[in-house]
């Protein structure tokens, strides 16, 4: 396995790839890396000919007083884990390389980004496209993986992709859990023990509402009520958002219909954790 740091060197890494007709996948990440992160890594290593993971912890996606400093890091952990998987290239670009000096440029989808996720976290978006777009201009992947985990992540980045005429295919992965349900996610670190416990009311609520969908309920008020009631009975937790949205636009349903997003974020002490669960209704 190789380890690039260097963009130029990244570059003609690739340009051998392609030289050999290779085909090339990406699966971006910040590193403290989870079993989510390793099936996107297994789906590349399938359905590509090379492999290249990138880590890169991404100030732009990081707000002031969000939790850039604290932000787990284990590179050689990562390493040794990718290795064992078989990854051709794991790229840890640096940051001076990355934003340079008198660096000035940044990609938005509107609308999508100023929804859900975006309305407290304002600049999350334009950051996360920013660096995928740099790592498509770089890598030059065929396909990208991307986890259901971070659900309105994957909406935007296929807007973008499509918007701007890349030749990328997105795939976009299910969901990883522990055993009790609770996604992983390499901010779960965070969590004390009680919290853990507290956590399993994300995974719980969508349970809840995929059984009163399943139960014929279309109300999303209803629904809502439900799991916000189940959430405000666990101590230590607090909503930052739950909403039920068309899984295109992102925009609040009345009455589900078709392909729906129940998307939710709720500080669990002071830790911020997403969860959501995509339902197709004929
Ligand atoms: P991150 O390192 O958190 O930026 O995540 C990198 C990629 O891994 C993103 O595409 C995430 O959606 C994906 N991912 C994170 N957690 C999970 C999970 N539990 N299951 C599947 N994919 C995940």
């Amino acid at each position: 396995m190789n380890i690039i740091h260097s963009i130029e060197e990244m570059k003609a890494e690739i340009h051998e790839f392609r030289k050999k007709g290779k085909s090339i996948g990406c699966v971006p990440t910040m590193g403290s890396l989870h079993e989510g992160h390793l099936s996107l890594v297994r789906q590349s290593l399938q359905t590509t000919d090379r492999t290249v993971v990138t880590i890169f912890i991404n100030p732009a996606q990081f707000a002031p007083g969000e939790d850039f400093e604290q932000y787990p890091r284990d590179y050689d952990r990562d390493i040794g884990l990718l290795e064992r998987e078989g990854v051709d290239i794991v790229f840890l670009p640096d940051m001076k390389d990355i934003y340079p000096p008198g660096y000035k440029t940044y990609v938005e989808v509107h609308d999508l980004q100023e929804r859900l996720c975006g309305l407290s976290r304002p600049t999350f978006f334009r950051g996360v496209c920013t660096i995928v777009l740099k790592l498509f201009n770089i890598i030059t992947p065929d396909r990208a993986f991307f986890g259901q985990k971070d659900a309105q992540q994957a909406i935007i980045l296929q807007r973008m992709v499509r918007d701007l005429n890349l030749d990328i295919l997105i795939e976009v992965l299910p969901i990883v859990r522990d055993a009790d349900g609770l996604a992983l996610s390499s901010r779960n670190a965070y969590l004390k023990d009680n919290e853990r416990k507290a956590a399993l009311t994300l995974s719980r609520s969508l349970r809840l509402a995929e059984k009163m969908i399943a139960e014929g309920e279309r109300s999303a008020e209803k629904i809502r009520e439900e799991m916000i009631a189940l959430i405000q009975s666990v101590q230590g937790t607090r909503i930052d958002y739950i909403e039920i949205v068309d899984s295109e636009e992102l925009l609040p349903l009345e009455t589900l219909k078709s392909r729906v997003l129940v998307s939710l974020a709720v500080f669990i002490g002071r830790t911020r954790l997403i969860d959501n669960t995509q339902i197709i209704l004929s």
